[in-house]
Protein backbone atom coordinates (compact mmCIF):
# COMPACT_ATOMS: atom_id res chain seq x y z
CA UNK A 1 0.00 0.00 0.00
CA UNK A 2 1.80 3.41 -1.10
CA UNK A 3 1.47 5.80 2.15
CA UNK A 4 1.07 9.28 1.25
CA UNK A 5 3.35 11.24 3.53
CA UNK A 6 3.24 15.25 4.36
CA UNK A 7 6.81 16.65 3.01
CA UNK A 8 8.57 18.89 4.88
CA UNK A 9 11.28 20.93 3.39
CA UNK A 10 14.60 22.18 5.82
CA UNK A 11 18.00 23.22 4.81
CA UNK A 12 19.60 20.99 7.05
CA UNK A 13 18.23 18.06 8.82
CA UNK A 14 20.41 16.49 11.64
CA UNK A 15 19.21 12.76 12.50
CA UNK A 16 20.14 12.99 15.98
CA UNK A 17 20.36 14.95 19.27
CA UNK A 18 23.78 13.70 20.89
CA UNK A 19 26.66 16.43 21.64
CA UNK A 20 27.55 15.70 18.23
CA UNK A 21 24.20 16.68 16.26
CA UNK A 22 23.62 19.26 18.96
CA UNK A 23 26.47 21.19 18.13
CA UNK A 24 26.23 20.97 14.65
CA UNK A 25 22.68 22.59 14.95
CA UNK A 26 24.28 25.15 17.55
CA UNK A 27 27.10 26.07 15.43
CA UNK A 28 25.09 26.51 12.65
CA UNK A 29 22.85 29.44 14.34
CA UNK A 30 26.34 30.84 15.75
CA UNK A 31 27.21 30.91 12.00
CA UNK A 32 23.58 32.55 11.36
CA UNK A 33 23.44 34.96 14.23
CA UNK A 34 27.11 36.22 12.76
CA UNK A 35 25.41 36.97 9.53
CA UNK A 36 23.06 38.80 10.84
CA UNK A 37 25.00 40.73 12.89
CA UNK A 38 27.42 41.93 10.44
CA UNK A 39 24.14 42.81 8.72
CA UNK A 40 23.86 39.76 5.96
CA UNK A 41 21.19 37.73 5.75
CA UNK A 42 22.03 34.14 6.94
CA UNK A 43 22.87 31.33 4.49
CA UNK A 44 21.27 29.03 6.84
CA UNK A 45 18.07 30.85 8.81
CA UNK A 46 17.87 28.64 12.04
CA UNK A 47 14.36 27.93 11.87
CA UNK A 48 15.87 26.05 8.59
CA UNK A 49 17.02 23.64 10.75
CA UNK A 50 15.62 20.23 12.01
CA UNK A 51 17.10 17.76 14.47
CA UNK A 52 15.18 14.52 15.49
CA UNK A 53 15.50 12.69 18.07
CA UNK A 54 14.56 9.43 18.93
CA UNK A 55 14.03 9.37 23.00
CA UNK A 56 11.37 10.19 24.72
CA UNK A 57 12.86 13.89 25.38
CA UNK A 58 16.19 14.96 25.17
CA UNK A 59 18.89 13.07 26.79
CA UNK A 60 16.79 10.01 27.57
CA UNK A 61 19.13 8.12 25.24
CA UNK A 62 22.32 9.31 25.79
CA UNK A 63 24.53 7.16 27.86
CA UNK A 64 28.37 7.42 28.85
CA UNK A 65 31.31 6.81 31.39
CA UNK A 66 31.54 10.09 31.53
CA UNK A 67 34.74 12.01 31.83
CA UNK A 68 34.20 15.18 29.65
CA UNK A 69 37.16 16.84 28.25
CA UNK A 70 36.06 20.27 28.39
CA UNK A 71 38.04 20.92 25.17
CA UNK A 72 35.05 20.74 22.52
CA UNK A 73 32.20 21.90 24.57
CA UNK A 74 34.93 25.58 25.21
CA UNK A 75 35.36 26.09 21.82
CA UNK A 76 31.94 26.19 21.06
CA UNK A 77 30.40 28.05 24.10
CA UNK A 78 33.22 29.71 25.65
CA UNK A 79 31.13 30.82 28.43
CA UNK A 80 30.03 27.36 28.94
CA UNK A 81 31.39 26.88 32.85
CA UNK A 82 28.83 29.59 33.61
CA UNK A 83 25.83 27.73 32.91
CA UNK A 84 26.59 24.02 31.80
CA UNK A 85 25.44 21.26 34.12
CA UNK A 86 28.87 20.17 34.90
CA UNK A 87 29.98 17.85 37.66
CA UNK A 88 32.67 17.43 39.43
CA UNK A 89 36.36 18.22 38.12
CA UNK A 90 38.84 15.49 38.16
CA UNK A 91 40.22 15.59 41.87
CA UNK A 92 42.49 12.25 41.31
CA UNK A 93 42.92 9.32 39.09
CA UNK A 94 44.45 5.89 39.07
CA UNK A 95 44.65 3.34 37.28
CA UNK A 96 44.84 -0.56 39.01
CA UNK A 97 45.45 -3.42 37.38
CA UNK A 98 42.70 -6.04 39.05
CA UNK A 99 43.92 -9.98 39.87
CA UNK A 100 40.25 -11.95 41.69
CA UNK A 101 41.42 -10.70 45.03
CA UNK A 102 44.19 -7.29 44.94
CA UNK A 103 43.75 -4.29 43.06
CA UNK A 104 47.39 -3.26 42.22
CA UNK A 105 48.13 0.29 41.39
CA UNK A 106 50.14 1.89 38.78
CA UNK A 107 53.10 4.10 40.05
CA UNK A 108 52.34 6.29 37.98
CA UNK A 109 48.83 6.49 36.09
CA UNK A 110 49.46 6.12 32.24
CA UNK A 111 49.03 9.40 30.51
CA UNK A 112 45.75 8.23 28.44
CA UNK A 113 43.95 7.80 31.86
CA UNK A 114 44.89 11.19 33.41
CA UNK A 115 42.09 13.33 33.90
CA UNK A 116 42.99 16.52 35.48
CA UNK A 117 40.90 19.45 34.05
CA UNK A 118 37.94 17.23 32.75
CA UNK A 119 34.83 16.48 34.40
CA UNK A 120 32.44 14.06 35.34
CA UNK A 121 29.41 14.54 34.21
CA UNK A 122 26.10 13.42 33.58
CA UNK A 123 26.18 12.78 29.58
CA UNK A 124 22.15 12.88 29.42
CA UNK A 125 21.94 16.61 31.69
CA UNK A 126 24.44 17.74 29.41
CA UNK A 127 22.70 16.67 26.39
CA UNK A 128 19.38 18.77 27.64
CA UNK A 129 20.99 21.89 28.19
CA UNK A 130 22.45 21.78 24.71
CA UNK A 131 18.61 21.01 23.53
CA UNK A 132 18.22 23.93 25.20
CA UNK A 133 20.56 26.47 23.81
CA UNK A 134 19.99 24.77 20.71
CA UNK A 135 16.06 25.44 21.06
CA UNK A 136 16.96 29.04 22.38
CA UNK A 137 18.96 29.60 19.05
CA UNK A 138 15.44 28.95 17.32
CA UNK A 139 16.25 25.74 15.88
CA UNK A 140 13.21 23.04 15.38
CA UNK A 141 13.95 19.79 17.90
CA UNK A 142 12.02 17.21 17.53
CA UNK A 143 12.03 14.32 20.41
CA UNK A 144 9.93 11.31 19.82
CA UNK A 145 11.36 10.75 16.11
CA UNK A 146 13.27 8.30 14.44
CA UNK A 147 14.87 8.38 10.89
CA UNK A 148 13.55 5.47 9.35
CA UNK A 149 15.27 5.29 6.41
CA UNK A 150 17.09 7.65 4.17
CA UNK A 151 16.03 9.28 0.70
CA UNK A 152 18.44 8.26 -1.81
CA UNK A 153 18.73 10.70 -5.00
CA UNK A 154 21.17 11.88 -7.33
CA UNK A 155 24.34 9.49 -5.73
CA UNK A 156 23.67 11.02 -2.52
CA UNK A 157 21.00 11.49 0.01
CA UNK A 158 18.26 14.11 0.19
CA UNK A 159 16.94 13.61 3.83
CA UNK A 160 14.85 11.03 5.89
CA UNK A 161 11.83 9.30 5.86
CA UNK A 162 10.19 9.77 9.77
CA UNK A 163 9.01 5.91 11.54
CA UNK A 164 5.43 5.41 10.89
CA UNK A 165 3.55 6.00 14.17
CA UNK A 166 0.50 3.67 15.45
CA UNK A 167 1.31 0.12 13.68
CA UNK A 168 0.29 -2.85 15.29
CA UNK A 169 2.10 -5.89 15.81
CA UNK A 170 1.45 -7.22 12.35
CA UNK A 171 2.27 -4.08 10.72
CA UNK A 172 -1.85 -2.89 10.68
CA UNK A 173 -2.38 0.62 10.96
CA UNK A 174 -4.28 1.08 14.42
CA UNK A 175 -6.71 4.02 14.65
CA UNK A 176 -3.92 6.36 15.76
CA UNK A 177 -1.32 5.78 12.51
CA UNK A 178 0.05 8.54 11.45
CA UNK A 179 2.56 7.99 8.52
CA UNK A 180 5.81 9.08 8.75
CA UNK A 181 6.99 12.52 7.10
CA UNK A 182 9.00 12.81 4.21
CA UNK A 183 11.67 15.48 5.65
CA UNK A 184 13.88 16.38 2.76
CA UNK A 185 16.92 18.96 3.26
CA UNK A 186 19.95 20.26 0.96
CA UNK A 187 21.97 18.60 3.34
CA UNK A 188 21.36 15.93 6.31
CA UNK A 189 23.34 15.19 8.65
CA UNK A 190 23.69 11.72 10.18
CA UNK A 191 24.41 11.72 14.15
CA UNK A 192 23.24 8.69 15.41
CA UNK A 193 25.70 7.58 17.60
CA UNK A 194 27.43 4.36 17.77
CA UNK A 195 26.20 1.73 14.32
CA UNK A 196 23.37 4.13 13.67
CA UNK A 197 20.92 2.28 11.31
CA UNK A 198 21.20 5.01 8.51
CA UNK A 199 24.41 5.30 8.48
CA UNK A 200 24.80 1.58 8.54
CA UNK A 201 23.38 1.52 5.34
CA UNK A 202 25.08 4.62 3.79
CA UNK A 203 28.29 3.05 4.37
CA UNK A 204 27.04 -0.23 3.13
CA UNK A 205 25.17 1.26 0.27
CA UNK A 206 28.35 3.62 -1.07
CA UNK A 207 31.13 1.82 0.36
CA UNK A 208 32.20 4.33 2.52
CA UNK A 209 34.35 1.77 4.82
CA UNK A 210 37.53 2.62 6.30
CA UNK A 211 40.50 1.06 5.88
CA UNK A 212 39.55 -1.10 8.57
CA UNK A 213 36.36 -2.61 9.43
CA UNK A 214 35.29 -0.87 12.58
CA UNK A 215 35.47 -2.27 16.05
CA UNK A 216 33.09 -2.23 19.02
CA UNK A 217 32.77 -2.12 22.44
CA UNK A 218 30.08 -2.50 24.91
CA UNK A 219 30.10 -0.73 28.14
CA UNK A 220 27.99 -1.34 30.57
CA UNK A 221 27.26 0.79 33.27
CA UNK A 222 25.05 1.28 36.97
CA UNK A 223 24.86 4.29 38.81
CA UNK A 224 24.42 4.51 42.61
CA UNK A 225 24.31 6.08 45.82
CA UNK A 226 26.56 5.03 48.05
CA UNK A 227 26.78 6.00 51.91
CA UNK A 228 28.34 9.53 52.99
CA UNK A 229 32.46 9.63 52.64
CA UNK A 230 32.87 6.33 50.73
CA UNK A 231 34.29 8.58 47.55
CA UNK A 232 35.41 11.62 46.75
CA UNK A 233 33.42 13.89 44.31
CA UNK A 234 36.15 13.84 41.15
CA UNK A 235 37.74 10.77 42.17
CA UNK A 236 38.23 8.58 38.93
CA UNK A 237 39.69 5.31 38.87
CA UNK A 238 40.13 3.01 35.56
CA UNK A 239 40.89 -0.56 36.12
CA UNK A 240 42.50 -3.65 33.65
CA UNK A 241 42.22 -7.31 34.48
CA UNK A 242 40.35 -8.81 36.29
CA UNK A 243 37.30 -10.31 35.85
CA UNK A 244 38.10 -10.09 31.94
CA UNK A 245 40.71 -12.79 31.04
CA UNK A 246 44.06 -11.58 29.00
CA UNK A 247 41.95 -11.66 25.71
CA UNK A 248 39.19 -10.16 26.29
CA UNK A 249 39.85 -6.27 25.80
CA UNK A 250 38.51 -3.92 28.25
CA UNK A 251 38.61 -2.96 31.80
CA UNK A 252 36.55 -1.16 34.79
CA UNK A 253 36.04 2.32 35.67
CA UNK A 254 34.70 4.25 38.84
CA UNK A 255 33.72 7.24 39.37
CA UNK A 256 32.56 9.76 42.20
CA UNK A 257 30.00 12.24 41.38
CA UNK A 258 28.33 14.80 43.92
CA UNK A 259 25.95 13.93 46.30
CA UNK A 260 27.30 10.35 46.98
CA UNK A 261 27.00 9.32 43.55
CA UNK A 262 28.82 7.03 41.78
CA UNK A 263 29.06 5.94 38.47
CA UNK A 264 30.94 2.55 37.66
CA UNK A 265 31.59 0.33 34.82
CA UNK A 266 32.57 -1.75 32.72
CA UNK A 267 33.95 -1.87 29.25
CA UNK A 268 34.29 -5.17 26.55
CA UNK A 269 35.67 -5.58 23.13
CA UNK A 270 32.67 -7.03 21.20
CA UNK A 271 35.67 -9.58 19.74
CA UNK A 272 35.90 -12.08 22.73
CA UNK A 273 35.75 -15.42 22.16
CA UNK A 274 33.83 -17.86 23.93
CA UNK A 275 30.40 -17.03 22.29
CA UNK A 276 28.85 -17.52 26.16
CA UNK A 277 29.96 -14.37 27.41
CA UNK A 278 27.53 -12.54 28.94
CA UNK A 279 29.05 -8.73 29.56
CA UNK A 280 26.23 -7.97 32.13
CA UNK A 281 27.06 -10.57 34.28
CA UNK A 282 30.77 -9.82 33.91
CA UNK A 283 30.13 -6.25 35.05
CA UNK A 284 28.05 -8.00 38.26
CA UNK A 285 31.13 -9.84 38.97
CA UNK A 286 32.98 -7.28 38.50
CA UNK A 287 31.58 -5.14 41.75
CA UNK A 288 32.22 -7.95 43.95
CA UNK A 289 35.84 -7.29 43.59
CA UNK A 290 36.95 -6.17 46.98
CA UNK A 291 37.84 -2.94 45.58
CA UNK A 292 34.57 -2.08 44.23
CA UNK A 293 32.57 -3.44 46.92
CA UNK A 294 33.84 -1.44 49.37
CA UNK A 295 32.83 1.32 47.76
CA UNK A 296 29.42 0.30 46.76
CA UNK A 297 28.22 -1.84 49.69
CA UNK A 298 25.38 -0.41 51.82
CA UNK A 299 24.55 1.60 49.06
CA UNK A 300 21.99 1.60 46.50
CA UNK A 301 21.43 1.12 42.69
CA UNK A 302 19.93 3.85 40.77
CA UNK A 303 20.06 3.54 37.64
CA UNK A 304 21.25 1.57 34.48
CA UNK A 305 22.27 1.48 30.80
CA UNK A 306 24.37 -0.07 28.11
CA UNK A 307 25.90 1.23 24.98
CA UNK A 308 27.66 0.55 22.07
CA UNK A 309 31.25 2.27 21.29
CA UNK A 310 32.89 2.82 17.94
CA UNK A 311 36.29 2.00 18.94
CA UNK A 312 38.69 0.98 15.75
CA UNK A 313 39.81 4.69 15.64
CA UNK A 314 40.81 6.91 12.33
CA UNK A 315 41.49 3.91 10.07
CA UNK A 316 37.96 2.67 11.18
CA UNK A 317 36.36 5.85 10.03
CA UNK A 318 33.91 5.44 7.42
CA UNK A 319 34.26 8.51 4.79
CA UNK A 320 31.83 10.81 6.70
CA UNK A 321 30.60 12.63 3.13
CA UNK A 322 28.28 11.83 0.27
CA UNK A 323 26.14 14.20 -1.80
CA UNK A 324 24.05 16.19 0.15
CA UNK A 325 25.22 13.94 3.88
CA UNK A 326 27.89 13.93 6.16
CA UNK A 327 28.23 11.76 9.05
CA UNK A 328 29.59 13.20 12.65
CA UNK A 329 30.74 11.95 16.06
CA UNK A 330 29.60 8.34 17.22
CA UNK A 331 27.87 7.89 13.77
CA UNK A 332 31.33 8.55 12.28
CA UNK A 333 33.65 6.41 14.22
CA UNK A 334 35.10 9.29 16.24
CA UNK A 335 36.52 8.49 19.43
CA UNK A 336 39.51 8.27 21.14
CA UNK A 337 39.35 4.74 22.73
CA UNK A 338 42.73 4.57 24.43
CA UNK A 339 41.32 7.67 26.16
CA UNK A 340 37.75 6.03 26.48
CA UNK A 341 36.66 9.46 25.16
CA UNK A 342 34.56 10.90 22.70
CA UNK A 343 32.20 13.68 23.92
CA UNK A 344 35.08 16.63 23.09
CA UNK A 345 35.29 15.12 19.41
CA UNK A 346 31.70 14.33 18.98
CA UNK A 347 31.14 18.39 19.52
CA UNK A 348 33.68 19.22 17.49
CA UNK A 349 33.08 17.07 14.53
CA UNK A 350 29.55 18.59 14.67
CA UNK A 351 31.43 21.99 14.98
CA UNK A 352 33.53 21.13 11.59
CA UNK A 353 30.38 19.72 9.68
CA UNK A 354 28.41 22.97 10.39
CA UNK A 355 30.86 25.07 8.80
CA UNK A 356 31.07 22.86 6.00
CA UNK A 357 27.99 22.92 5.26
CA UNK A 358 27.57 26.83 5.70
CA UNK A 359 30.12 27.23 3.30
CA UNK A 360 28.54 24.32 0.93
CA UNK A 361 25.12 26.12 1.19
CA UNK A 362 26.22 29.80 0.49
CA UNK A 363 28.44 28.28 -2.44
CA UNK A 364 24.12 26.38 -3.51
CA UNK A 365 27.03 23.06 -3.75
CA UNK A 366 26.17 20.86 -2.34
CA UNK A 367 27.76 17.71 -4.08
CA UNK A 368 30.37 15.29 -2.51
CA UNK A 369 33.04 17.10 -3.64
CA UNK A 370 32.26 20.31 -2.01
CA UNK A 371 31.26 18.22 1.31
CA UNK A 372 34.62 16.57 1.19
CA UNK A 373 35.99 20.03 2.66
CA UNK A 374 34.45 18.15 5.97
CA UNK A 375 37.15 15.26 5.39
CA UNK A 376 39.87 18.01 5.10
CA UNK A 377 38.79 20.29 8.01
CA UNK A 378 38.57 17.22 10.09
CA UNK A 379 42.26 16.56 8.84
CA UNK A 380 43.17 20.04 9.92
CA UNK A 381 42.06 19.90 13.58
CA UNK A 382 42.82 18.63 16.58
CA UNK A 383 40.38 15.51 16.09
CA UNK A 384 42.77 14.05 14.11
CA UNK A 385 46.02 15.16 16.15
CA UNK A 386 44.55 13.27 18.99
CA UNK A 387 43.44 10.40 16.77
CA UNK A 388 46.00 9.78 14.58
CA UNK A 389 48.66 8.98 17.61
CA UNK A 390 46.19 5.72 18.47
CA UNK A 391 45.70 5.23 15.15
CA UNK A 392 46.44 1.26 15.94
CA UNK A 393 45.92 1.00 19.54
CA UNK A 394 42.66 -1.17 19.47
CA UNK A 395 43.65 -3.46 16.94
CA UNK A 396 46.91 -4.40 18.69
CA UNK A 397 44.77 -6.22 21.82
CA UNK A 398 44.22 -9.11 19.09
CA UNK A 399 47.10 -11.04 20.34
CA UNK A 400 45.95 -10.58 23.62
CA UNK A 401 46.60 -8.08 26.43
CA UNK A 402 50.60 -8.69 27.24
CA UNK A 403 50.96 -8.17 23.48
CA UNK A 404 48.95 -5.54 23.75
CA UNK A 405 50.91 -3.87 26.50
CA UNK A 406 54.12 -4.00 24.40
CA UNK A 407 52.90 -2.98 21.02
CA UNK A 408 51.28 0.10 22.73
CA UNK A 409 54.67 1.18 24.50
CA UNK A 410 55.84 0.54 20.57
CA UNK A 411 53.31 2.53 19.21
CA UNK A 412 53.83 5.69 21.95
CA UNK A 413 57.50 5.23 20.70
CA UNK A 414 57.02 5.64 17.02
CA UNK A 415 54.25 8.27 17.26
CA UNK A 416 51.19 5.48 16.58
CA UNK A 417 52.94 3.37 13.62
CA UNK A 418 53.83 0.80 16.23
CA UNK A 419 54.93 -2.83 14.48
CA UNK A 420 52.85 -2.35 11.27
CA UNK A 421 50.74 0.56 10.28
CA UNK A 422 48.09 0.22 9.45
CA UNK A 423 47.16 -2.97 11.65
CA UNK A 424 45.04 -4.71 9.58
CA UNK A 425 42.15 -6.61 11.96
CA UNK A 426 38.75 -8.45 10.96
CA UNK A 427 35.86 -7.57 12.05
CA UNK A 428 34.86 -8.51 16.09
CA UNK A 429 31.94 -10.99 15.04
CA UNK A 430 34.59 -13.28 13.26
CA UNK A 431 36.57 -14.15 16.53
CA UNK A 432 34.13 -16.32 18.32
CA UNK A 433 35.27 -19.62 18.62
CA UNK A 434 32.94 -22.88 18.13
CA UNK A 435 31.75 -24.87 21.35
CA UNK A 436 32.80 -27.55 19.12
CA UNK A 437 36.56 -27.31 20.42
CA UNK A 438 34.51 -28.01 23.85
CA UNK A 439 35.93 -24.86 25.33
CA UNK A 440 32.77 -23.73 26.52
CA UNK A 441 30.34 -25.15 28.52
CA UNK A 442 26.50 -22.79 28.86
CA UNK A 443 26.26 -21.30 32.40
CA UNK A 444 23.12 -20.94 34.47
CA UNK A 445 21.85 -17.43 34.18
CA UNK A 446 23.65 -15.17 36.86
CA UNK A 447 20.86 -14.00 39.38
CA UNK A 448 22.87 -11.62 41.63
CA UNK A 449 22.12 -11.30 45.72
CA UNK A 450 19.78 -8.42 45.06
CA UNK A 451 21.55 -5.95 46.96
CA UNK A 452 25.40 -5.43 45.38
CA UNK A 453 24.80 -7.48 42.12
CA UNK A 454 21.72 -7.75 40.12
CA UNK A 455 20.06 -9.90 37.21
CA UNK A 456 19.73 -8.76 33.74
CA UNK A 457 15.85 -7.29 34.65
CA UNK A 458 16.03 -6.25 37.41
CA UNK A 459 19.06 -4.02 35.61
CA UNK A 460 17.15 -3.53 33.21
CA UNK A 461 14.00 -2.15 35.30
CA UNK A 462 16.64 0.89 36.33
CA UNK A 463 17.18 1.65 32.58
CA UNK A 464 13.34 3.38 32.64
CA UNK A 465 13.23 0.95 29.57
CA UNK A 466 9.59 1.48 27.88
CA UNK A 467 8.05 0.92 24.48
CA UNK A 468 4.51 0.02 22.99
CA UNK A 469 3.86 -3.78 22.79
CA UNK A 470 1.94 -3.29 19.91
CA UNK A 471 3.95 -2.02 17.06
CA UNK A 472 6.32 -4.21 14.31
CA UNK A 473 9.35 -6.01 16.10
CA UNK A 474 12.76 -3.57 15.53
CA UNK A 475 14.85 -6.21 16.13
CA UNK A 476 15.18 -7.81 12.50
CA UNK A 477 16.12 -11.53 12.15
CA UNK A 478 17.16 -12.08 8.64
CA UNK A 479 17.41 -16.02 9.13
CA UNK A 480 15.60 -17.38 12.35
CA UNK A 481 16.35 -20.76 10.86
CA UNK A 482 19.58 -20.32 11.29
CA UNK A 483 19.08 -19.29 14.90
CA UNK A 484 17.71 -23.20 15.52
CA UNK A 485 20.47 -24.69 13.39
CA UNK A 486 23.69 -23.29 13.24
CA UNK A 487 23.73 -21.11 15.12
CA UNK A 488 22.21 -23.02 18.23
CA UNK A 489 24.88 -26.09 17.60
CA UNK A 490 28.17 -23.91 16.93
CA UNK A 491 27.91 -21.11 19.07
CA UNK A 492 24.98 -21.52 21.25
CA UNK A 493 23.31 -18.65 20.17
CA UNK A 494 25.50 -16.04 21.99
CA UNK A 495 22.47 -13.41 21.39
CA UNK A 496 20.89 -14.66 24.74
CA UNK A 497 24.41 -14.07 26.21
CA UNK A 498 25.41 -10.65 24.80
CA UNK A 499 22.31 -8.59 24.82
CA UNK A 500 22.21 -6.61 28.18
CA UNK A 501 18.22 -6.14 27.94
CA UNK A 502 17.49 -10.00 27.63
CA UNK A 503 16.06 -9.93 24.33
CA UNK A 504 16.68 -12.64 22.84
CA UNK A 505 15.74 -16.18 24.83
CA UNK A 506 15.69 -19.39 23.33
CA UNK A 507 12.47 -21.12 23.91
CA UNK A 508 11.04 -24.36 23.31
CA UNK A 509 7.35 -24.34 22.10
CA UNK A 510 5.07 -27.39 21.24
CA UNK A 511 8.55 -29.18 21.11
CA UNK A 512 10.52 -26.93 18.61
CA UNK A 513 13.02 -24.52 19.65
CA UNK A 514 12.96 -20.65 18.34
CA UNK A 515 13.91 -17.46 19.17
CA UNK A 516 11.76 -15.16 21.29
CA UNK A 517 12.22 -11.38 20.85
CA UNK A 518 11.27 -9.49 24.01
CA UNK A 519 11.70 -5.96 21.88
CA UNK A 520 10.12 -3.79 24.40
CA UNK A 521 13.17 -4.49 26.58
CA UNK A 522 16.08 -3.28 24.16
CA UNK A 523 17.86 -0.54 25.62
CA UNK A 524 19.00 0.41 21.65
CA UNK A 525 23.05 -0.47 22.39
CA UNK A 526 23.05 -1.98 18.79
CA UNK A 527 25.17 -4.81 20.71
CA UNK A 528 23.22 -7.46 18.57
CA UNK A 529 23.43 -5.57 15.73
CA UNK A 530 27.47 -5.78 15.73
CA UNK A 531 27.71 -8.84 17.60
CA UNK A 532 25.89 -11.37 16.15
CA UNK A 533 28.07 -14.27 14.23
CA UNK A 534 26.12 -14.73 11.16
CA UNK A 535 25.01 -10.47 10.90
CA UNK A 536 21.24 -11.31 10.66
CA UNK A 537 20.18 -9.35 13.33
CA UNK A 538 19.14 -6.00 11.99
CA UNK A 539 18.50 -3.19 14.44
CA UNK A 540 15.93 -0.35 13.06
CA UNK A 541 14.28 2.36 14.90
CA UNK A 542 11.07 1.65 17.13
CA UNK A 543 8.38 3.83 17.16
CA UNK A 544 9.44 7.49 18.15
CA UNK A 545 9.52 7.68 22.51
CA UNK A 546 10.30 4.59 23.07
CA UNK A 547 13.78 3.34 24.69
CA UNK A 548 15.43 3.94 27.99
CA UNK A 549 15.21 6.68 30.38
CA UNK A 550 18.88 7.80 31.17
CA UNK A 551 18.50 10.69 32.99
CA UNK A 552 21.22 11.20 35.66
CA UNK A 553 23.09 8.98 34.00
FE1 LIG B 1 21.10 -3.95 22.69
FE2 LIG B 1 20.18 -5.46 20.66
FE3 LIG B 1 19.68 -6.13 23.18
FE4 LIG B 1 18.50 -4.00 22.09
S1 LIG B 1 18.23 -6.11 21.48
S2 LIG B 1 19.41 -4.12 24.13
S3 LIG B 1 20.13 -3.23 20.80
S4 LIG B 1 21.67 -6.08 22.22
Amino acid sequence: MAIERERLDADVLIVGAGPAGLACALRLAQLASADRKAGRAPVVPAENVYVLEKGRELGAHQLSGAIMDPRGLAELVPNFRNSAPLGPAVSSDAAYFLTATKARKFPLTPPPLRNHGNYVISLSRLTRWLGQQVEQAGINLFTQFAGASLIFENDGIAGVITEDKGLGKRGEPKPNFTPGYELRAKITVLAEGTRGSLTKTLVDRHRLDGINPQLYAVGIKELWEVPEGRIAPGWVAHTMGWPLDSHTYGGGWIYGFEENRVSVGLVVGLEYHNPLFDPQEAFQRFKTHPFVRRILEGGKLVRYGAKSLPEGGWYSMPRPYISGGLAIGDSAGMLNSQRLKGIHIAIKSGMLAAETIYDALASGDTSAAKLSTFQRRLEGSWIREEMWPVRNFHQAFRRGLWSDLVQTGIQMATGGRGLADPLRVGPGHLEYHKLANGQWKPLDRYHGDGALTFDVLTDLYHSGTRHDDDQPCHLHVLDPEICVTRCLEEYGNPCQYFCPAMVYEMVREDGRLRLKINAANCVHCKTCDIADPYQIIVWVPPEGGGGPNYEGM
